[in-house]
């Protein structure tokens, strides 16, 4: 039996996208052998990556002047790429906004190759909140700017992007085709799968084209967007599997409306869930009401003492991966597209009995 998966990633999968994987497992498109057994150059193969490529830029509205990009190495292997593809044209300095641990990683790796200036920093109250748009300024003559719009970890989403001059760079991971984005304010937009995308081992990015021309000059070739753009993603072989059922998740969303359902039913998720944790005494969320994220909710409870036997009980009732991250403590329920409103409904009834057993 399915259960409710919470898990921050790699997470929730639809079920619908799943059973079809499985249907054509060992006999994919009549060819007598699954879609992980034919070559990445065949036309049966060129064509799903293709449709993929074009689902994509549908359902976020991708303009010509963009490349889409299937990558390996995760959301990680772009925090080295982002500084190899944008130091070589002049200033090796960039602009960073620090607002937790997936910033932190980014903002550690650029410093190995450039000057980070971190223009805002959310450090001062626990990575609680995304600093405000009037609180920083831009570093003169920088590369890009480089945030995390969602960090999963803290459960921390911008309200609003930041309008700077220098390319915008932006960790979509935990938030990409959550809700629409205006693609034409971005130079570069990144994610690995396994949150909104697809399972782990191929990640998306998404470049302007006049930033194809800026690398090092030693950049190595496995982290050239350039290299990945024009061969087609397959400079070497690319995951072919979670190629194709990326684009069976892409197709599944269209079929649900698209990021604007998406971003509608993000809504009423997160808010259930919010509204409930704010009722309560038992139970609260540890983020700025305003920089709250739709897809990872962490709350704690008043009494952590009895943190052990909420997992316990709620595993038991079918709730997954209500774990915070190892590094904060405390729950997440990450809340992703695949994630149902019935699956929150059926954690908030859980919460309810479980605080009035405990509480
Ligand atoms: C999960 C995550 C990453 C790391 O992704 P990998 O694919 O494991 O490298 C980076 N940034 C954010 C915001 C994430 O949620």
């Amino acid at each position: 039996m399915r259960k409710f998966n919470f898990c921050a990633g790699p997470a929730a999968l639809p079920e619908p996208v799943l059973q079809q994987a499985q249907e054509e497992l060992l006999d994919w498109q009549g060819l007598g052998c699954s879609v992980m057994e034919v070559s990445h150059r065949s036309p049966e193969f060129t064509a799903v990556a293709e449709q993929a490529e074009q689902d994509l830029r549908d359902l976020l509205s991708i303009p010509d002047n963009y490349k889409v990009l299937f990558l390996q190495g995760g959301a990680t292997g772009q925090f080295s790429a982002i500084p190899w593809n944008l130091f070589g044209a002049g200033s090796k300095q960039a602009d960073y906004i620090h607002t937790g641990q997936w910033a932190e990683k980014a903002i550690k790796e650029a410093r190995r190759y450039g000057e980070v200036n971190i223009v805002a920093s959310s450090e001062d109250r626990n990575f609680s909140y995304a600093p405000a748009a009037d609180s920083w300024e831009e570093g003169a003559g920088a590369a890009y700017f480089h945030y995390t719009p969602n960090e999963t970890i803290g459960g921390v989403e911008f309200p609003y992007i930041p309008d700077v001059k220098s390319p915008l760079v932006a960790d979509m991971s935990s938030t990409i085709l959550s809700q629409p984005i205006p693609v034409e304010k971005f130079g570069f937009i990144y994610a690995g799968a396994q949150k909104n995308i697809g399972p782990s081992g191929i990640a998306v990015g998404i470049v302007r084209e006049d930033l194809l021309d800026r690398a090092l000059p030693e950049i190595p070739r496995s982290l050239s967007w350039k290299i990945a753009a024009d061969g087609g993603s397959m400079d070497n072989t690319p995951p072919t599997f979670a190629w194709y059922l990326s684009g069976l998740v892409f197709k599944w969303l269209k079929a649900q409306g698209g990021v604007e359902a998406m971003a509608k039913v993000s809504v009423e998720k997160s808010q259930l869930l919010y509204d409930f944790l704010d009722r309560s005494d038992f139970y609260s969320s540890p983020v700025a009401v305003e920089s709250r994220s739709r897809m990872n909710v962490p709350f704690v409870l008043a009494d952590d003492s009895l943190d052990k036997q909420f997992l316990k009980e709620s595993e038991e009732a079918g709730l997954l991966a209500l774990k915070g991250h190892r590094s904060v403590g405390g729950m997440r329920a990450s809340l992703y597209n695949a994630v149902p409103l019935e699956a929150v409904e059926a954690l908030v009834a859980f919460m309810a009995d479980f605080e009035q057993r405990h509480g």
